[in-house]
This record gives structure tokens, sequence and C-alpha cells, in this order.
């Protein structure tokens, strides 16, 4: 499932309902900061590190973050960043890169310029700012304000193209989301539950044992830290496989709270119950042999809309899904959706968002369609048909805080 996806999206949604995103400044070092915002339920981690050579960042945070972000970076005094090194490819590490236009040279993983551009990322169309410059399949040392700074490939666990960097004379690394904050991490599509014991280890081989480590997410630790954390994985994992030897399923290992004691991980967006779900589809699949995956119908799709609209896209997509043979998931609509929907291309987010919540109208997410349809209606000033809308998220999710806001605000 494109489940992590959806998670950034899901957050982004809701600090449209507080006060004011602010990015939070720690000083780490005399020469490095660290910027955090606050997601709700997580926090986003970048650094910015000064000096003679200029300013260097460490991801760059949402594009709904990204004015505060560039005026917590300009307060710094060191301009514009000379280089931006991208940790991984998702939406919350990589927006902010809007505010300094195309010049600063982006360093990445070298899977994620096609990560940026496939798939359903067709329809972020991302600019020449957060496209890389200079790419890493194995490592790279760059030299930067009088600093070694260590840039290694790291992907496989989260996801499959993320960036270890340590800034060796300052004593810190960013490990990108390979810890979350020391929390029960999340797995995308393309990331590996199984990955995240065996490449913390070889973080640890590589750090010294007295650096600080910060996350991509939520707090910062120290290699004590990841090694609990890499004791955590091993032993549910464990507990997983010994449940699914036993022939129970993932909704019996969740019902009978088979991570019961282990509550302290789940302090970020990612409950003992979704572990349970990541480390079982990961066992499971590492145990079935390898499959063809299907084709990408991001790409027929996106070539409708471009040429017919989205009526048509939407049409195309059925067609797919009913032809067989695409690597189609529940979620897709809705990915669209929400995509263009930070684009704000409002008219065209709703028709997909219709059709995701006509077709998958039992679907776990349905709630958050309704709800993203609602916002699109009223950015549309079809204030009924976002009031209905709310009133069709709620009915699915009776508690969901920012459609209650929302219905709240509109009948205002
Ligand atoms: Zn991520």
């Amino acid at each position: 499932m494109r489940l992590t996806l959806l998670i950034p999206i899901l957050a982004a949604a809701l600090p449209v309902f507080a006060d004011e995103p602010t990015v939070r400044v720690e000083q780490l070092t005399p020469t490095l900061h660290l910027l955090s915002t606050d997601q709700g339920s997580y926090t986003t981690n970048s650094l910015a590190f000064t000096g003679g050579d200029g300013l260097l960042l460490v991801d760059t945070q949402a594009a709904a973050d990204a004015d505060d972000f560039g005026a917590a970076v300009a307060k710094l005094g060191h301009g514009d960043p000379e280089y931006i090194i991208t940790t991984h490819r998702h939406v919350e590490h990589i927006g902010g890169n809007a505010c300094f236009g195309a010049d600063p040279v982006v360093i990445a993983h070298h899977l994620v310029p096609a990560k940026l551009t496939d798939g359903p990322a067709v329809f972020d169309a991302w600019g020449p700012e957060v496209m890389p410059d200079i790419t890493v399949a194995d490592s790279l040392t760059l030299f930067f304000n009088g600093e070694r700074i260590r840039i290694v490939a790291m992907g496989g666990s989260h996801d499959d193209n993320e960036l270890m960097v340590h800034f060796t004379g300052q004593g810190v690394v960013h490990l990108s989301s390979l810890v979350n904050g020391f929390n029960f991490p999340s797995v995308d599509d393309d990331g590996d539950a199984l990955m995240f014991a065996p490449l913390v280890r070889r973080a640890l081989a590589l750090l010294p044992a007295d650096v600080t480590v910060v996350s991509g997410h939520n707090g910062n630790g120290t290699t004590g830290d990841l090694a609990r954390y890499t004791e955590m994985i091993d032993a549910t994992r464990e507990l997983v496989a010994a449940g699914l030897a036993t022939g129970r399923s993932v909704a019996e290992m969740q019902e009978a709270d088979l991570l019961a004691g282990w509550e302290e991980y789940e302090q970020s967006y990612v409950s003992k119950a979704e572990w349970i779900e990541y480390l079982a589809e990961a066992l499971e699949k590492a145990a079935t042999p390898e499959s063809t995956p299907g084709d990408d119908p991001f790409a027929p799709v996106h070539a409708a809309w471009q040429n017919h609209g989205a009526d048509a896209a939407v049409a195309r997509y059925r067609d797919l899904v009913a032809a067989g043979g695409y690597d189609v998931d529940p979620l897709d609509l809705l990915v669209i959706g929400s995509k263009l929907e930070s684009r704000n291309l409002f008219s065209d987010s709703v028709v997909y968002l219709m059709a995701y919540v006509t077709d998958q109208a039992d679907h776990k997410y349905a709630y958050f369609g309704h709800y993203l349809l609602a916002k699109g209606h009223q950015e549309l000033g079809d204030r009924d048909a976002a009031v209905r809308a709310c009133r069709a998220a709620l009915a699915a999710q009776p508690d969901f805080g920012p459609a209650e806001a929302l219905l709240e605000n509109l009948e205002d």
C-alpha cells in the first residue's frame, strides 16, 4: 500500500488549523543549527551549517512551511545556501528548496531524480530547485567551511533513497528517516522494514561513539539510543515472525496487542499496530518469490489528464484497473487528488477525490478523501458541497478534528 505517501499528506493537512507553523532553531555547535517544524504528531528536522564558505542545508521542510523556514534561514545571516543535501525525496524534506531558487547545488541519492519524476511523482511537477545536481550511489566527501562532511548512501529501510550526512568535525550526524526519533519507523512502498536493523548497524560501524544523532523526525539521540533502537527492531521482528509462524493474521496479532510493553516507541506517527503490519508485510514478502511488478498506472493517467482533462484521466484510471496488469492501489486517486490540491489545482483535484470516495467508499482513508474534497470545494467557493463533504468525512471518522474544525469554519 502507498501508505507513507499519504502520511505526510495526512500530517500536512493538520497544521492548517494550528495558530502558526513555526520553525524552532536550536544551536547544536557554534556553526551548526537544528531547524525543526512541529507537524502535530512529529517534528521534521533540518540542519544549517555556516562558516567562511557560506551556508549548507540538510533538508528544507515541507512546502507549507517554506516561508517560515526561509525566514529562519535568512536570520542565520549567511544568505542563500551554497549546497542543499536532500536526505531522501519525501515532500517534507524538499519543499523549502523553493525558497532559494535553482542556484544551490543539490546533493541527493542517485535514485532521487527518477523518484521525483516517475510514478505518482509525475503529478508533483517538481521544479529545478529540487532536482539533484550531484547524486550519490555509494559515498561522497564534501569539504566545506573547513569541515569534512561524509555523505553515505543508506537506502533500503524507510525508503530506497536515503543519505546519511556526517559532520565529522562537529560530531553530528543526520540519519534521515532511518530513525524516526528512535520510535517505530515508517516504511514506504520502496522501503523494507527488515532493513532498518542492518542499516543502523552499518551506520554505527561508520560513526564515532560520541556522535550526536539527528533523525529526520523527532528528537536527537546518541549511539546508545541507536543500539537500543536496533534491539527493539530485532525483538519486535521476532515476535511478529513467531506470530506468523503459528498462523496468526495481522489483525489477530493487532487484536491481541502482540507488542504490549513496547508503548515507549509509539511517540511518533507509527503505532504498535502499524509496526506489526509493516513487519508482517516485509516478512511475508521476504518469504515469497519475487513477483514481476505491474506497469505504472500514473504515466498513462497523467497523459490523459494533460491531453483531455481530469474526467478523462479518471476514466483512463478505471480502464487500467479493469484491464489488470497495472500496479494499482486503493490509494492512487487520493494520492493524485492530494498532490493536485497541494498545487492549488482545485477544480481538477476534486474530480480525482470524488472518484476516490466513490470507488473506495469503504476504504480506511475514505474519511480523508472526503475531508480533502471539502477543502477543494471550499477553495472553489462551493460552500454547500464543502459542508456535505465535511459531514461525509465525519460520518466515516466521527472524531476527525480537522473536519470538525473545517465544518465549524464553513458554518460560521
Ligand atoms: Zn520520508
